[in-house]
């Protein structure tokens, strides 16, 4: 009665064209929020206060970085800090560029609100990120040892050539064909 298990690692291994099409798509989305906000400013705009910008500040930029670290979650963290950073500021300059093209206006505080929200979300969002990788890992799927990440890729066993920990191939998600050496 066991359901087959479903074994979608090769979606999951982040390689270098996945990790430039996030920062691609956060640059995208970060453009449309810039264009969404410069188009609503019109209606948006009460006693002075511009609410657009509130809204993209304080919700709309939000979700998207939060959702950049979320889906960051499965792969090695080292690497994300870097990746969450790029994304971040991928975002932060495509907003800025968005909502200035489309108001053909340079707002002069700008690049200081801009700078802050990359500062603020980098730091908050990295200790975040640290925090909660740190507290609940989750089983790291990959070429590399549970216990010690060495890489197995060319392993000719089933066990960690550098600390002997047995392994199945079920547990870290991959084909006997993405273990080979290319
Ligand atoms: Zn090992």
């Amino acid at each position: 009665m066991a359901s087959p298990k479903r074994k979608s690692a090769p979606s999951r291994r982040f390689t270098p064209a996945r990790r430039v099409r996030r920062v691609i798509g956060f640059a995208i989305a970060g453009a449309a929020v810039g264009a969404a906000a410069a188009i609503t400013r019109p209606y948006l705009r009460y006693n002075g206060v511009p609410y657009d910008a509130m809204i993209a500040l304080f919700v709309l930029l939000p979700a998207l970085s939060l959702t950049s670290l979320a889906t960051l979650r499965r792969v090695r963290w080292r690497w994300n800090l870097f990746q969450f950073g790029a994304e971040q500021a991928a975002l932060t300059v495509a907003f800025a560029l968005g909502i200035t093209a489309l108001l053909l206006r340079v707002f002069s505080d700008l690049v200081e609100v801009m700078a802050a929200y990359f500062a603020v979300v980098f730091i908050g969002g990295g200790v975040l990120y640290v925090v909660w990788q740190w507290f609940f890992p989750l089983p790291r799927l990959g070429p590399y040892c549970p216990a010690c990440d060495y890489c197995l890729i060319g392993a000719g066993e089933r066990q960690c050539p550098e600390c002997g920990r047995p392994f199945t191939l079920d547990e870290l998600g991959l084909t006997e064909a993405e273990l080979e050496p290319k």
